[in-house]
């Protein structure tokens, strides 16, 4: 017997009645024993299946034993000296141990379910709202994302010469011509605006099959004199792909979801977590619209007999106006595209596939 551990007063209550009971603890080493003070009975309890109270800042300590009575502790002080010395410390380390790791594990299993959702989810739930939401609607949030950014002053009249913008008109205009009729396009517009320097030499397709090509785009590819260049063509094609996949509605679609899952999720908690998912996601989500817009714009100069080795000219000429650049497409995110080596690669393969 461990008769020399020191004894430690505490209030015992046993489970049943509210009456306050003095008891003394002692520790044996693997058990814990009540010794009533008023009757000199004593109980005995297994360590581990004893409750160690959690050691906090304040307040008393409590412990609950197995048969569900409880022992109260108010001189906390003294608990924690005698359980430290007893060496009842490690055993609460150990515990605090094991139920972090299992938090841990839990944690990770969350987070893999909600990656999974965030990945899969969302994209397929985007899609199927493309799929559901009427061609009219579109259209309306098309015209009311370009209201915004006229009154934002984000767009701004093209100061590229009347004449110069006809003669793109007229070209647009037998590109389009040239669509597969099945891919039932909503009726699109390409309009060449002024937009911030920022953005450069840039298009971008907005829901409902608004196109916009900016003043910088035009002054690098297009001399204003002779045929339309084919590259300002290919990137228009380009558009028309995201116009056909419906990437405009999607993406909103997906950043209004992701959106909504952050701010359900975290709420304020955190708006540097709610922002990198967000990055996340659009660095997954839009690569798969870029790829499939080149391939969409590919085979719409095919069809057009546009020379695919237009684009690749367009990348050299874009690398060449703003070496640091790292994206053509704002409205799918500045930074998501694939790399221009990639699509060059695309191009220069599509050039060969081209009949002769
Ligand atoms: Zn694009």
């Amino acid at each position: 017997m461990h008769a020399a551990t020191p004894l430690l007063s505490a209030t015992w209550f046993d489970g049943r009645s509210p009456q306050a009971q003095d008891v003394e603890l002692q520790w044996t080493g693997s058990e814990l024993l009540l010794h009533h003070r008023a009757s000199g009975a004593t109980r005995r309890y297994v360590g581990r299946e004893v409750q160690w109270p959690e050691r906090t800042r304040h307040g008393q300590r409590q412990v609950l034993l197995p048969d569900g009575s409880v022992l109260s502790l108010p001189d906390a002080a003294a608990w924690d000296e005698w359980s430290t010395q007893l060496g009842l410390s490690p055993s609460l380390a150990v515990r605090w141990a094991l139920s972090w790791r299992a938090s841990l594990a839990a944690l990770g299993l969350l987070l893999v379910v909600m990656t999974s959702a965030w990945t899969w989810g969302i994209p397929w739930g985007a899609q199927r709202v493309a799929d559901w939401m009427p061609a009219s609607w579109e259209a309306r949030l098309g015209e009311s994302v370009m209201t915004e950014m006229r009154d934002q002053g984000w767009l701004k009249d093209s100061q590229v010469p009347e004449a110069q913008r006809q003669r793109i008109d007229a070209a647009v205009h037998r590109l389009l011509a040239s669509v597969p009729a099945d891919w039932n396009l909503p009726p699109v517009r390409v309009q060449v605006l002024r937009a911030p320097d920022w953005l450069g030499p840039n298009a971008f397709a907005l829901p409902g099959g608004q196109i916009v090509v900016t003043d910088a785009l035009v002054a690098l590819l297009d001399s204003g004199q002779g045929p339309v260049d084919e590259a300002l063509l290919g990137v228009i094609a380009h558009e028309i792909g995201h116009v056909r996949g419906r990437h405009g509605l999607r993406m909103l679609t997906e950043s209004a979801a992701a959106g909504a899952l952050m701010a359900w999720w975290i709420g304020d908690y955190s708006t540097l977590l709610a922002g990198a998912p967000t990055a996340l996601m659009h660095a997954q989500y839009s690569r798969d619209h870029e790829r499939e817009a080149d391939a969409l714009g590919l085979e719409l100069m095919h069809a057009a007999g546009l020379d695919p080795r237009a684009m690749v000219r367009f990348f050299a000429a874009l690398k060449k106006a703003a070496p640091k650049r790292d994206g053509d497409d704002p409205w799918f995110g500045l930074s998501t595209h694939p790399a221009d080596s990639e699509r060059v690669r695309f191009f220069e393969e599509g050039a060969r596939q081209r009949a002769p």
